[in-house]
C-alpha cells in the first residue's frame, strides 16, 4: 500500500488503485496523477471572477481546470468536471511553457488554477507556477483548502494569492455537505495568512437551511477576525440549486444582507456579496471613501493610489499596481 498525503484523506492505495478524488493513483512507491497534465478548460477570466477583489483589480487571469475533486459537495456547480475521473474523460494537454506563452500572448499578468480543486493535480500546478514565476507572471489558486500539512509548503511555494472556500463553520456541516472536515481548512487559512506578501481572500456560499444560521455565521466571522485579521476580504455568495441539491432554493437576498451586517459587526473591513447583481465597492475602512467601484465584473479604481486610500493614506490590503 502507498499513502497519498496531498490531502487529509490520506488514501492508502494498492498498485494502480485510484484515490477518492479520482485524479491520483498508486504507481510504484508513489501516488501520482492518473493522467499527468490533463486539462478540462482554459479561459480568459476577469480576476474578479475567481473571486479576488484585492489582487490587481481589472486584470485578467488565464484560468485552467482539470478533473476530479477531494471534496463531495452536494450542490457542486462544476460537477461535470469535479466528479469525472481523468481516466474516463477527453481532456487536452498543454505544457507549462505553452500555458505561459498563452498568458503572455493575451497580456495576462496571472495564471489561475481553478474550476476544479487544484491541489489534486499538484505536480502540474507546481511546474506551471514555477515557469510562470520565471516569466514574471503571478499565480493564483481557487481551492477548498482541504490540504495535508505535509504538502502545504510545496503546493503554495509559487502561489501569490488564493481564494479559499470556507464552506461553513461546523464540523457537522462539513461532514454532511462536503464529506470533509473543518479543522484542516482552518489550518490552511492560517498557514496561507502567515506567508509574507501572500494575498488571501475567503468565500462562503450561503446555503439556505444548511449553513446560514446567524450563530454559525457569527462564529465564522469572529474566527476570521481573530485568527486572520479584519483585513482579509470575505465574499458571501448566493447558492443556486445544482447537482444533488436541486431541492434547496436560491439564497434570499435578506440572508446575504444579514450575513453582510454580521460580518461587518464582527469587524471585517472588506465584505462582498457574490452571485447577485449588487454593487460590491471597496470602501476605505478608515475614512469610508470609495476606493474601487464594481458592478458585476466591471471595475473602476476611483480612490486608490499606490495601495493607499487617496484621501487618508490608509494602507489597503492587497496587491494593486500591475507588475
Ligand atoms: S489527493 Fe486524492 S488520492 Fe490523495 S489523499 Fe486526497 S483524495 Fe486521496
Amino acid at each position: 500500500m502507498t499513502q497519498c498525503t496531498i490531502c487529509p484523506r490520506e488514501c492508502d492505495l494498492k498498485e494502480g488503485q485510484t484515490g477518492a478524488c479520482g485524479a491520483r493513483h498508486a504507481a510504484g512507491d508513489k501516488v501520482v496523477p492518473v493522467v499527468p497534465g490533463i486539462l478540462s478548460a482554459i479561459h480568459l477570466d476577469p480576476i474578479e471572477k475567481k473571486p479576488l477583489n484585492h489582487f490587481y483589480p481589472g486584470t485578467t487571469a488565464l484560468s485552467l481546470g482539470s478533473f476530479g475533486c477531494n471534496l463531495f459537495c452536494k450542490g457542486c456547480q462544476n460537477h461535470e468536471i469535479s466528479r469525472a475521473s481523468a481516466k474516463d474523460t477527453s481532456g487536452f494537454r498543454m505544457s507549462p511553457a505553452q500555458i505561459v506563452a498563452q498568458a503572455k500572448a493575451y497580456d495576462c499578468p496571472t495564471i489561475a488554477y481553478t474550476y476544479n480543486e487544484p491541489i489534486i493535480w499538484a505536480e502540474f500546478v507546481e511546474e506551471t507556477a514555477l515557469a510562470a514565476h520565471e516569466a514574471h507572471l503571478n499565480n493564483v489558486m481557487v481551492t477548498a483548502g482541504y490540504v495535508h500539512e505535509k504538502s502545504r509548503e510545496k503546493l503554495f511555494a509559487h502561489i501569490d494569492a488564493a481564494n479559499v472556500d470556507l464552506k461553513g463553520f461546523t464540523e457537522d456541516f462539513y461532514q454532511s455537505w462536503t464529506g470533509a472536515h473543518l479543522q484542516p481548512v482552518l489550518d490552511t487559512l492560517e498557514y496561507l495568512n502567515s506567508i509574507p506578501g501572500f494575498c488571501l481572500e475567503i468565500t462562503t456560499l450561503l446555503i439556505p437551511g444548511m449553513n446560514d444560521r446567524s450563530s454559525e455565521l457569527e462564529a465564522e466571522f469572529a474566527w476570521i477576525t481573530e485568527h486572520l485579521g479584519p483585513d482579509i476580504p470575505l465574499h458571501l455568495s448566493a447558492f443556486h440549486p445544482d447537482y444533488k441539491a436541486t431541492n434547496i432554493p436560491c439564497t434570499p437576498i435578506e440572508t446575504l444582507l444579514n450575513a453582510n451586517r454580521l460580518a461587518k459587526a464582527a469587524g471585517l473591513h472588506y465584505v462582498y456579496l457574490g452571485n447577485v447583481r449588487i454593487a460590491s465597492d471597496t470602501i476605505c475602512p478608515a475614512c469610508h471613501q470609495t476606493l474601487i467601484k464594481r458592478m458585476g465584473y466591471m471595475t473602476q479604481i476611483v480612490g486608490l493610489k499606490d495601495g493607499k486610500c487617496s484621501q487618508c493614506n490608509h494602507d489597503i490590503y492587497g496587491k494593486w499596481n500591475r507588475p
